[in-house]
C-alpha cells in the first residue's frame, strides 16, 4: 500500500462495522489500515486445512477493513487490508500488516457476503471495493476470488499495490480489475532499495504490462525528505508515468509521523525518528514536476 494526505471520510454503516480510531487519517503509506475484522466470521481452522483453503484461494489472511470516502479509489469505498507484505518500507505505516501470520483467517464466502451489503452504497457514490494491504498480491489466489466475485456482483474493483509482486497477478485476474494503485516508491533504483528493501524493476514492469492491457492506474508516490525528495528521482517517475498510456492520475502524499508509535509497539526500528514532513511549496514543486507532463494531480 501507499498513502494518501486527503483525508477521508468514514462510514460505518451498522453495529457490525469495526470503530475507527487513531487510522482514520491520511497516511503515507497509503491509508492507515483499518482497526480489525471486526463484523467478518473468523475461521478457526488447523494449519494443514488453513494453508490448503489459501491456495485454493478460498480462504485469506486479513488484517482488517473499513468504509471510507475519498481514498483508495472514486466513491465510497470498503477497503479490505490483506496481511503480509514482501516489502519492508522506511516509513510504512501499517507495520503491523508485515506477516501473514499476524491476520485472521476469513473466507471468500465470508468477505464477499460482506462487501455485498453495501452494494447500494457503492451505486449510489461511483465507489467499490479496495483490496490494500500489507500487499494484496502475497494472497493471489484469495486476491482472485474476492475480485471475479465482486465483478459477478457488479462492483468496481481496486487493488492497491506495490507491483513488486506483479508477476503473481494473473491475465484472469487483470480482466477483473478496474483500477490499480500503483505504489512507485523511487524511481531511482537505489533509492527504491534503500527505502523498501527490493527492486524497482518488477513494480515498473507490472505497471507496463497494466497499460498495455489497458487497465487504469493511479500512481501513488510518498514524498519523503532526505529519501525520495530529489528531483532527479521525481524526474524519472514522471517520465514513467507519462508513458503509460492508462494513467489518469498522479497522488504525491506527504510524508509524516503518525504512525511512528506502531513500530515502537511492535519493537520493530524505525530509521525515520527525525524525518520532518515536506513543507507545502516542496509538495508543491513535486506536483509541478508531474504536471509538466500534463498529468492529473493530487
Ligand atoms: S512495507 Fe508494505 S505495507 Fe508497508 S508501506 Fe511498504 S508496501 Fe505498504
Amino acid at each position: 500500500m501507499n498513502s494518501t494526505t486527503i483525508t477521508p471520510t468514514v462510514t460505518v454503516p451498522d453495529a457490525a462495522a469495526p470503530a475507527l480510531g487513531d487510522k482514520d487519517f491520511a497516511a503515507p503509506t497509503g491509508r492507515a489500515s483499518g482497526v480489525g475484522t471486526g463484523g467478518l466470521e473468523v475461521s478457526a481452522l488447523d494449519r494443514g486445512s488453513r494453508l490448503e483453503q489459501m491456495r485454493a484461494g478460498t480462504l485469506g489472511s486479513i488484517h482488517s477493513w473499513e468504509l471510507v470516502t475519498a481514498v483508495d479509489g472514486p466513491g465510497t469505498r470498503m477497503t479490505v487490508f490483506f496481511a503480509g507484505c514482501p516489502l519492508r518500507c522506511l516509513y510504512c505505516h501499517n507495520p503491523d500488516t508485515l506477516k501473514m501470520k499476524n491476520g485472521e483467517s476469513v473466507t471468500s464466502e465470508e468477505l464477499l457476503h460482506r462487501i455485498k451489503r453495501y452494494k447500494a452504497v457503492f451505486n449510489a457514490t461511483g465507489g467499490g471495493l479496495t483490496i490494500s494491504g500489507g500487499e494484496v498480491l502475497m494472497q493471489p489466489a484469495f486476491a482472485a476470488t474476492i475480485l471475479a466475485g465482486a465483478k459477478e456482483l457488479g462492483i468496481h474493483t481496486t487493488i492497491d499495490t506495490s507491483g513488486f509482486l506483479g508477476s503473481a497477478c494473473t491475465d484472469a485476474m487483470l480482466e477483473n480489475i478496474d483500477l490499480v494503485l500503483l505504489d512507485v516508491k523511487s524511481g531511482n533504483p537505489e533509492t527504491y532499495k534503500k527505502v523498501t528493501g527490493r527492486e524497482l524493476q518488477p513494480t515498473l514492469d507490472f505497471g507496463r504490462r497494466l497499460a498495455d492491457k489497458d487497465v487504469e492506474i493511479w500512481i501513488r508516490f510518498v514524498l519523503v525528505p532526505g529519501l525520495t525528495d530529489d528531483p532527479a528521482n521525481i524526474e524519472t517517475i514522471a517520465d514513467y508515468a507519462a508513458s503509460l498510456s492508462s494513467v489518469t492520475r498522479v497522488e504525491v502524499l506527504a510524508f509524516h509521523q503518525m504512525g511512528r508509535d506502531k513500530w515502537a509497539s511492535l519493537g520493530m526500528k524505525y530509521e525515520l525518528e527525525d524525518t520532518l514532513p515536506p513543507t507545502a511549496e516542496e509538495v508543491e514543486r513535486v506536483r509541478d514536476q508531474f504536471r509538466a507532463r500534463g498529468l492529473t494531480v493530487y
